[in-house]
């Protein structure tokens, strides 16, 4: 047999806050698909770091559902267990022992310093941070770095954690000696998707979100409330286009192109109402819904599936960890 090259790696994935809605489609899902075949993928469902701002018994007690359900959302996008790892963080303790080493190569004020603390400070309406929430990108430099993933397919808002994560692996190669590759951040089409209400990144914390599990009612019901240009009150205003949820909601998923430049000409000339508009964005979600819906109806009634890959692939990542830990041991010389 000819001596194969290893494949390059892929970590990414979600917290099991809820499911996965069009932003994670845009920023990291379709990556995720469209690499699984020259990659090897280690999907994540990362429910410690869900404590980070939900540290309550409702919530942790919710979380066995709810990493059900993401990897029935994963299959329903096609990505196939077969050749990518789907593991739970919790079933893989060597990433909080490497997180506790890691949480040593990294200030407090740099740690203050991620953007996306503040982001998510105020979009939750927390007042102080726990130190679960400041250390939250070393927790992920863990994840990424234990099975030394090269690609991490994020939304933007992940990439000052990516970063972080690379600054972890620099300073631990440098100190105690090579072990790590410095991944790289790949950001989707979309970096960041707005949410309905046009305020907000598309959230699951924020309820802002069309579900790909949506069924096509919901997504009409959410399309006609979205936000829209607020200063536009009869349909023969002109209306503003740019910065326009409805209008970013047409470019990404209308793959009638010919049709969302003839409704932005008329929204700007003021010869189309909100209306129209808007029941052809839910037209065209639906559409690129549908083959989704119909694949996650295929795997719905099959739970045991949904554990066994849940068990498997968490055996599969925890003894990549542990082949990282004790390097990083020996390594370090406590071993
Ligand atoms: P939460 O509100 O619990 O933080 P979330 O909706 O932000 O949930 P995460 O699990 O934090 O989802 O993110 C999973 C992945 O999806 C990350 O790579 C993130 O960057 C990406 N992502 C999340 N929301 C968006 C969005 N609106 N646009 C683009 N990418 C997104
Ligand atoms: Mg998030």
């Amino acid at each position: 047999m000819q001596n194969q090259k290893p494949k390059p790696r892929i970590l990414t994935g979600d917290r099991p806050t809820g499911p996965l809605h069009l932003g994670h489609y845009v920023g990291t899902l379709a990556n995720r698909v469209k690499l699984q075949d020259q990659y090897d993928c280690f999907f994540i469902i990362a429910d410690l770091h869900t404590l980070t701002t939900a540290a309550t018994k409702d919530k942790t007690s919710a979380i066995p559902d709810r990493v059900r359900g993401l990897v029935l959302d994963y299959l329903s996008i096609g990505i196939d267990p077969e050749k990518s790892v789907i593991y739970q963080q919790s079933r893989v303790p060597q990433v909080a022992y490497l997180a506790t080493i890691f949480s040593n190569l990294i200030s407090v004020p740099r740690a203050q310093r991620v953007p996306t603390l503040k982001e998510i400070m105020h979009d939750l309406h927390i007042q102080q941070p726990s130190l679960g929430l400041l250390n939250y990108p070393v927790l992920q430099a863990a994840d990424i770095l234990m099975v030394k993933a090269n690609l991490v397919p994020v939304g933007k808002d992940q990439e000052s954690h990516v970063e972080i994560s690379r600054e972890i692996a620099r300073d631990f190669n440098k100190i105690f000696g090579e072990v790590f590759p410095i991944p790289k951040a790949l950001i989707g089409d979309i970096p960041t998707l707005i949410g309905t209400d046009g305020q907000a990144k598309m959230s699951k914390s924020i309820g802002n979100c069309i579900y790909l599990s949506d069924d096509s009612d919901t997504v009409l019901q959410k399309v006609k409330t979205m936000y829209t240009d607020p200063n536009r009150i009869h349909p023969t205003d002109p209306g503003k286009v740019e910065g326009n949820p409805v209008f970013i909601y047409h470019d990404a998923f209308n793959d009638n192109k010919s049709e969302v430049a003839d409704l932005k000409d008329r929204y700007q000339k003021g010869t189309v109402g909100d209306v129209e508009v808007k029941q052809k964005l839910a037209v065209a979600i639906n559409k690129f819904l549908d083959p989704i819906r119909q694949t996650r109806q295929k795997f719905e009634s099959k739970p045991d599936l949904i554990d066994d890959i849940i068990t498997s692939g968490s055996q599969k990542a925890a003894s990549q960890a542990q082949k990282t830990l004790d390097e990083v041991l020996q390594t370090m010389g406590i071993r």
